[in-house]
């Protein structure tokens, strides 16, 4: 499984930057946008890392970190900001921040910022993932469901947990192949659909379906979703 981060940040430009680099650099990424947006995907999906922009619409970072601290929660947050004063890092440690990094930054700076924070959490607990009537195990890559084992190949996987973990949000092409097959879709190939009814046979061979075509937008997984 690759590591998985969450990038909260409202300027596109610097979040595109970003999210293509670390993709690139093998790692899965999710971007939030907004305070509210943050707080959601923070709460409601794990995450080897949070990288958190001080400055948001809404809830700032700084408060979104006490808050997620204050629910005991100890993923590695870093601080990307544009505040460089030494007074300010320091309030943002002290919020429980694990690193802080002033923009404007090279990629190559955040790249070993992240792989250090990476590496300190890379040892991953046994974690069951339950959605609806699927259970993930997700350290050996396990997929039942309602008792039954689905064999899923590695690409099948990495898409089921993707809508899993986008599960509600309608997922565009392009989302999709960026994610799983780190590139973007080149507008022909059928690739993903081959992909995606294959998945759909597999899993409705032992109950209803999970994942939902929405015309001219893309896919969309709809199901009960808890963590256990
Ligand atoms: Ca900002």
């Amino acid at each position: 499984m690759s590591v998985r981060i969450l990038l909260v940040e409202d300027e596109a430009a610097i979040a595109d930057f970003i999210t293509r680099g670390l993709i690139e650099e093998g790692f899965t990424i999710k971007h939030a946008s907004t305070g509210t947006q943050a707080w959601e995907a923070m709460t409601t999906s794990d995450w080897d890392l949070i990288l958190l922009d001080w400055s948001l619409p809404g809830e700032e970072g700084l408060s979104l970190l006490h808050r997620f601290r204050d629910s005991k929660s100890n993923t590695p947050v870093m601080f990307l900001t544009a505040r460089d004063a030494v007074s300010d890092r320091v309030i943002g440690l002290n919020a429980g921040a694990d690193d802080y990094l002033c923009k404007p930054f090279a990629f190559e700076e955040l790249l070993a910022r992240v792989r250090s924070l990476t590496r300190r959490h890379d040892v991953q607990p046994s974690t069951i993932l339950t959605f609806d009537d699927l259970q993930i195990d997700m350290a050996n890559q396990r997929v039942d469901r309602n008792g039954n084992r689905i064999d899923l190949t590695s690409k099948e996987y990495v898409l089921l947990t993707l809508f899993i973990r986008r599960h509600g949000q309608v997922l565009s092409r392009n989302d999709i192949y960026e994610q799983v097959w780190q590139e973007p879709y080149d507008g022909i190939s059928n690739t993903l659909e081959v992909h995606i009814k294959e998945l759909r046979r597999k899993l409705e061979s032992h109950g209803k379906r999970l994942i939902y075509t929405i015309r001219g937008q893309g896919y969309k997984l709809e199901g009960h979703y808890e963590t256990a």
